[in-house]
């Protein structure tokens, strides 16, 4: 049996034998003519000249060999709803959508932007883009209409897909009007607004002219037979904006042929899953686990996918493991965030219920602590592997694979390198850290297929932000800090810039900063993140008002303190509203004027504020301190 090591040592050493191999789980209507075109690092090309479909590999392929076996199973704990689609029933609703999207003009490069609850026709939606040819870009229901408004103007998408309301937790979040808002204060203008209409949301405001009614025009397009266009394998899938430091997400974008082999292959060697079988992850559409583990992956293996509306906790902690047996679910996939939700309620919910058709549990997106991932496993009696990966990625970086070698899980860590990725720890100066070193987690390029092909409209930026961590050698930045193990054993430790992580969610201090300014009555902010016991971090901020008038009283200070975090729930969404916002008179700052901001951190935290030497004002500290102890 080959083990983990040499697994990897081939794909690095040999990775047109390794990755033209892989190749071969896919389907292509016309072959490529070499497997890797790295002439303009770091800008790698996978399966260059080969012809192919993501849409074809998820539903038609699977749709002419096996047409009534379960491709999706849709489940509604918010309005009660469960459907189940065979693949020739999920390429047919897929033909509708394309068909209705091509009678609004949408064709080959187009982006459409999906602004969507986890409702089937996400999918459909997604699907038709990739059949057609046109790029989708999903942008997470929770986010508000600011976040929103600077995705539109970036991917200028022609067609807009959206839904009167979602539902979380039995209370409407009425899509539409956040939408409306969003698109009043972007300068691009899509031309076509479609509208699914759950009947959530009866009054919803329809646009005359812009917003067209899908149902209406599904009826038109019943038996649609819309072919696939063939896509070169570079050529974009989609597009899915993330964090960074500034206050601008970038748009990941992602190619179509090597993010194809790549998932292929992980159902293989990480997630053993099999045609046939099913897999339920229960992230969001709006996340990069959405894209590659509810819809691409899972359908491209030719596995049965479900799609989850509702929390974990409703009706009863149990509903998860409800699934499980019910569609004797085989893979599953979550977040630690959401293993945490449920070990504060009696594992009694989960033992209530079969669930001998599971042969592992992956949870990634935000650190695993050691507590949890020995709680979940024990109590599921199988293993529970730690995924480490990144929007920008796709797909695992760090996993056990045990598709390839049945390793030792050990907690508190993600294990190994995934093959395909020559990953290294790098110290600042870019000499590789010894064993037990702490540095940063690099990965050398070429970079595996699948991952970012580059920034969306912005191939410098692509370079700057992702290569420029030494001038030599050029090397991919995970933006994380982390630790090899003398056993080979890795763990990750934070990341090294200002990006947050909050419930798996990845956020921008710099965005909320700037949400939080747009407050007329706050001169300056600055935005953290603290340790939480339940979500992992969340975002604190400490702000400076234009006039000591706004915050004279306490009742003063309570009512600017709820509408500073109104102005966040506006503009970003309620997941990046501050836990509590502190006033202050100055803020901690280097003598340039550089917020200190792991100095801000470590003492919302209650540790010590490290190395003050280069400090302007250590007024500024003792305020914290008095803010902090006066109101946490
Ligand atoms: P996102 O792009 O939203 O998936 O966020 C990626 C970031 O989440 C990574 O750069 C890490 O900081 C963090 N992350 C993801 N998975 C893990 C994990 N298994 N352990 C620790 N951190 C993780």
């Amino acid at each position: 049996m080959t083990t983990i090591q040499e697994f990897h040592k081939k794909s690095i050493e040999q990775p047109d034998a390794f990755w033209g191999e892989e190749a071969k789980s896919i389907d292509w209507h016309k072959p490529f003519t070499q497997v890797l075109d790295y002439s303009r690092p770091p800008f790698a090309k996978w399966f260059v000249g080969g012809e192919t479909n993501l849409c074809y590999n998820a539903v038609d392929r699977h749709a002419a060999k096996r047409p009534n076996d379960r491709a999706l199973v849709f489940i509604s704990t918010e309005t009660d709803q469960e459907i189940v689609y065979s693949f020739a029933d999920l390429k047919q609703e897929v033909m509708r959508m394309a068909a209705v999207m091509q009678s609004l003009g949408v064709g080959k490069g187009d982006r459409v932007l999906v602004y969507m609850p986890m409702i089937a026709e996400a999918m459909f939606a997604m699907l038709a883009c990739a059949r057609i040819g046109a790029i989708h870009s999903v942008v997470f229901g929770g986010f508000a209409s600011g976040s929103l408004a600077t995705r539109i103007d970036d991917a200028t998408p022609k067609l807009v897909v959206s839904s009167d309301a979602g539902m979380r937790a039995g209370k409407a979040v009425p899509y539409k009007d956040l939408l409306d808002e969003a698109i009043s204060l972007a300068e691009h203008k899509p031309s076509k607004v479609l509208m699914v209409d759950r009947g959530l949301d009866k009054g919803f405001n329809k646009v005359e002219g812009r917003d067209v009614d899908y149902a209406t025009l599904r009826a038109q397009f019943m038996d649609a037979d819309v072919p696939v266009t063939w896509l070169e394998s570079s050529e974009p899938s989609y597009i899915l904006y993330t964090s960074g430091t500034t206050g601008k997400p970038k748009g990941v974008q992602r190619d179509t042929g090597g993010y194809a082999v790549a998932l292929a292959s992980t159902l293989k060697y990480i997630f053993c899953g099999n045609e046939g079988e099913t897999y339920f992850a229960t992230s969001d559409i709006g996340w990069v686990v959405g894209h590659s583990y509810i819809i691409y992956g899972p359908l491209i293996g030719g596995m049965c996918t479900i799609m989850y509306e509702g929390t974990p906790l409703r009706p009863d902690p149990g509903i998860w493991w409800q699934i499980v047996e019910k569609y004797k679910v085989n893979v599953m996939f979550s977040a630690p965030t959401a293993a945490r939700v449920l070990k504060k309620h009696d594992p009694a919910y989960m033992h209530k219920y079969d669930l001998s058709s599971l042969k592992h549990l992956f949870l990634a997106g935000e650190p695993l602590d050691q507590p949890t991932h020995e709680w979940i496993m024990g109590e599921l009696g199988l293993p529970v592997i730690d995924n480490y990966w990144q929007t920008e990625t796709g797909w695992p970086i760090l996993s056990a694979m045990p598709g390839v070698e049945k390793t030792e899980i050990r907690f508190g860590t993600p294990s190994f390198p995934v093959y395909g990725y020559n990953l290294r720890i790098f110290r600042e100066d870019g000499t590789i850290c010894d064993p037990d070193e702490k540095g940063i987690v690099g990965i050398v390029p070429p970079l595996p297929p699948g991952c970012l092909s580059t920034v969306w409209g912005d191939d410098a930026r692509f370079v700057s932000t992702y290569f420029s961590l030494f001038r030599e050698p050029q090397v991919y930045s995970s933006f994380d800090w982390g630790i090899k193990d003398k056993d080979g054993y890795h763990y990750i430790l934070g990341r090294t810039d200002d990006v947050i992580n909050v419930a798996g969610h990845r956020l921008g201090t710099r965005e909320i900063e700037e949400a939080i300014q747009g407050h007329s009555a706050i001169a300056e902010v600055a935005v953290v993140g603290v340790a939480d016991q339940l979500k992992g971090q969340m975002p604190m901020a400490f702000a400076v008002v234009k006039n000591a008038d706004h915050i004279a009283t306490p009742e003063l200070v309570a009512a600017l303190e709820k509408a500073v975090m109104k102005k966040v729930d506006e503009s970003l969404g309620a997941i990046a509203r501050p836990s509590r916002v502190h006033f202050v008179t100055v803020l901690p700052k280097t003598r340039s004027g550089k917020l200190l901001r792991r100095s801000i951190q470590a003492l919302a935290e209650g540790r010590d504020p490290g190395d003050l030497t280069t400090i302007e004002d250590p007024k500024a500290l003792e305020q914290l301190q008095l803010a902090l102890g006066s109101k946490t």
